[in-house]
């Protein structure tokens, strides 16, 4: 459920026509629905009501402040993968005691202001990388709180790109290895250890792979208490999946129930790093059609916005449903839409029945909220599109439309040519 729906023949973002919005802003867009935002962080913090724990939303799937100052709001935290994402989450208010700081390559810079900023955990992802975080918090006299992100050799059953907790995947360490280094830590001067992480994939769309991971954790918690080592955050990751097409992603409450049956004799304080979804069904990106054509039996649609604004499709193969502004189009056709980007790979539709689109038309790109803009880049020198947040009967440009000079600024032509 989202609040992206038809008034008569006009889409509607809650209660503003979104072609007023593109009237206003210009085009291509990406807007947001506050309430939509709202209420899936929501649906996911109720289905752990009456257990401790802390959403800590993973800001990589949509880093622009007004999203992470809504879910603030709510009480949230979040799971950040860089220094620029904790800037982010800092300056739109986030308390660092709710921060957990996850990815491979953290740099010394990046460990050093996240041990400045005081944040809740590092989620330890290498031998290496557990070592480098003790002798920086030695060296500035802290501990810094960890948790050891476990890769449970767990097969999510989800794209390749987006799997993360199978053996030979890059992340965390390895479940046989986590045990020494649980050990290890322990000794380690610069540490606290306080927690345990997963985190095994996107968009999944069954409970199990979460559970059975859930399962070997808690065999190795239990190892640990033995020999005194209690863990006090039992960190499960994001990765819940959302409907863009046939998909049946299980509801937040029911994710909820089975990890909340699967944990609940630990006593441990959750946390969860959802990201696409609270975010994905929230947003869409509404394009502009330039031009058509036809050749042979294949038809195009040429649109103001391409893959440096949308990724997903050309990345990863993926589907975003697309629906006109208002709907005036006479049927149906069965087209690519692709975008002005000079590489084959650019499309955001590719053979599918569409409205036929006619040059001016707008249509939106729906499910656009999480991995949407944040992975837009300004490939082609095409200035990143402005940003919009509707609540109710307003909206407000979140982020500004990149100008040309943006493109070039901190360039310097080398003074010996
Ligand atoms: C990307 C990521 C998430 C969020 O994944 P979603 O599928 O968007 O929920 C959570 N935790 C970590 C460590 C991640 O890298």
């Amino acid at each position: 459920m989202n609040h992206f729906q038809y008034k008569g023949t006009e889409l509607f973002a809650e209660n503003v026509a979104v072609k007023d919005i593109v009237a206003k802003v210009g085009s291509p867009v990406y807007i947001y629905s506050h309430a939509t935002l709202e209420r899936h962080f929501k649906a996911f913090d109720n289905a752990f009501n009456g257990v401790a724990h802390t959403i800590c939303y993973s800001v990589k799937a949509n880093s622009t402040q007004s999203v992470l100052k809504t879910f603030i709001n709510l009480g949230g935290g979040v799971d950040i993968v860089s220094g620029g994402e904790l800037y982010r989450a800092l300056k739109a208010g986030v308390d660092p005691h709710k921060v957990v700081y996850s990815g491979v390559g953290k740099k010394n810079d990046e460990i050093e202001y996240a041990l400045n900023t005081g944040i809740l955990m590092f989620n330890v992802e290498s031998e290496q990388e557990l070592t480098r975080i003790s002798e920086i918090a030695s060296r500035m006299g802290k501990k810094a709180g960890i948790a050891i992100r476990v890769n449970p050799d767990v097969d999510p059953g989800t794209h390749p790109y987006i799997t993360t907790g199978l053996k030979n995947a890059k992340f965390g360490i390895t479940i046989d290895r986590a045990m020494e280094e649980y050990k290890r830590a322990a000794t380690l001067p610069g540490i606290e250890v306080i927690g345990i992480d997963m985190h095994i994939g996107s968009q999944l769309t069954k409970v199990t792979p979460f559970v059975d991971s859930i399962e070997k954790l808690k065999i190795m918690i239990g190892k640990l208490k033995d020999l005194g080592i209690n863990l006090q955050y039992f960190d499960c990751g994001g990765g819940l999946g959302i409907q863009y097409n046939e998909e049946e992603p299980p509801l937040p409450a029911d994710y909820g129930k089975e990890i909340v049956a699967a944990t609940k004799d630990l006593g441990m304080h959750l946390v969860f790093e959802p990201g696409r979804n609270i975010v994905g069904n929230a947003g869409i990106l509404t394009a502009t059609t330039l031009f058509t054509k036809e050749r042979d039996d294949k038809n195009f649609i040429m649109i103001d916005a391409g893959m440096n604004d949308l990724a997903r499709p050309a990345l990863y193969g993926s589907f975003h449903g697309v629906q006109p502004v208002v709907k005036d189009q006479d049927g149906m056709i069965v087209a690519d839409i692709v975008g002005p980007i000079c590489e084959s790979g650019d499309f955001l539709v590719k053979d599918r029945e569409v409205p036929m689109f006619k040059q001016g038309d707008l249509m939106a790109f729906m499910s656009a909220g999480a991995y949407g803009f944040a992975m837009s880049s300004s490939y082609n020198s095409r200035p990143r599109v402005a940003e919009v947040m509707v609540k109710g009967e307003k909206f407000e440009v979140i982020r500004e439309r990149e100008k040309v000079e943006d493109l070039v600024r901190g360039e310097t032509v080398a003074s010996f040519l």
